[in-house]
């Protein structure tokens, strides 16, 4: 159903407390790139006859219509230009640590203003934030946080780096790329935190200007990413091979969801293509699944699962494997992969002793990847 029509229907059947496509939330007045406040023009899109677009930010190419929206609902077509209705509209900010994005090798122990808009690519069934990645931007009270703002309140809370987060930055790109600019002006770093379903040129361009990146890889198969995620794994995978090429700090997150992803044979392949595509030194974490939205019908995953995975990663080479969303758990320490001794040692989210000294260990000087200052 066309966006112009579902409106029609629903304000036929209810006003303003209605359930909209995306789930139980009330369908505020539609806002639209006819109101100048929304009007920032889309960077990644071409025009196409009849005043149509394509967009050109993620694999999914979207061909939309005049008055129509893609299918993440924050890009809007009007008279034939693309706009992205979330630029400098966070919906959420918050100030976390590095280690609940997670980033283990950057920047250890500090803090990140963490920021979201409304939106999301794709639509993953265990989605923790689905209450604002699965809505459009006016079913949220939306900020007005321009990007020198935004820069403005990370310095103000002493955080050295900026992530986007919670939803998925990829579809607030442009407002990303802005407030990275402004923040590396003052020498605030700027991290995405993102599912890694984008097109090369855009991912390009953010690079040029991000510091390091965490890649959730939902699972190893496409069918997976087709039946769980509603999208792709092959576009995933080129961009954590671009990624490596560009020289990018990156970390992959692998969510172990019981009885859909957790095989011992999709773990090898991984830590088989990991190695030989991206090299040892990547940091994967495995982490736990707890029911969430659209999967509440299967158990958190087991410990020993997260253990399985961890091993078998190891097995293969990889050098920096962790296990996650266990907090105490041995494996969310890291560990010098040359002599075994632990060089940061965590708890959840929390530091409790980091002997990394100039990026090396100091007890055997075996050179530790990442970003430590
Ligand atoms: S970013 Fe949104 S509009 Fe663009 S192709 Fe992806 S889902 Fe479609």
């Amino acid at each position: 159903m066309k966006r112009r029509e579902f409106f029609k229907t629903c304000s036929t059947v209810g006003g303003a407390s209605l359930l909209c496509s995306s789930g139980a939330f009330p369908l505020m007045s539609p806002l639209h790139a006819a109101d100048p406040v929304y009007q920032h023009e889309a960077r990644w899109y071409e025009k196409i006859p009849h005043k149509r677009v394509k967009c050109l930010l993620c694999p999914r190419e979207c061909v939309v219509d005049d008055r129509e929206r893609g299918y993440c609902g924050v890009r809007e077509n009007y008279d034939g230009i693309y706009y992205t209705l979330v630029h400098s509209r966070p919906c959420t900010y918050h100030i976390d640590p590095i280690e609940k994005k997670p980033l283990f090798h950057f920047l250890p122990g500090t803090q990140a203003f963490s920021m979201a808009t409304v939106g999301c690519n794709v639509d993953c069934q265990f989605c923790q934030n689905w209450q604002i990645s699965q809505i459009r931007p006016e079913q949220a009270d939306n900020l007005d946080l321009p990007p020198a703002r935004v820069v403005e309140m990370t310095r103000e809370a002493g955080a050295p780096s900026i992530a986007y987060t919670y939803s998925e930055p990829v579809i607030f790109s442009e407002y990303m790329v802005d407030t990275a600019v402004e923040g590396n002006k003052y020498g605030i770093r700027s991290v995405m935190i993102s599912n890694g379903y984008i097109q090369e040129k855009p991912m390009r361009e953010l690079a040029e200007v991000l510091s390091a990146v965490k890649i959730d890889l939902k699972a190893f198969t496409e069918k997976y990413y087709r039946d769980v995620v509603a999208g792709e794994l092959k576009p995933v995978l080129d961009t954590l091979v671009l990624l490596k090429k560009l020289d990018i700090w990156t970390e992959i997150v692998y969510l172990v969801v019981p009885t859909l992803n957790d095989g011992d044979k999709e773990f090898r392949d991984l830590a088989k293509w990991m190695k030989g595509n991206l090299g040892t030194d990547i940091p994967v974490h495995f982490t736990r699944f707890y029911p969430q939205y659209k999967l509440q019908n299967l158990p958190p995953t087991p410990v020993g699962t997260l253990e399985r995975a961890a091993e078998i990663s190891r097995a293969e080479g990889m050098r920096f494997v962790y296990v996650g969303n266990v907090p105490g758990h041995k494996d969310e320490n890291t560990r010098c992969p040359a002599c075994g001794k632990v060089l940061i040692q965590r708890r959840g989210f929390w530091i409790i002793q980091n002997r990394i000294s100039e990026g090396k260990c100091p007890d055997c000087g075996e050179k530790i990847p990442g970003i430590w200052t």
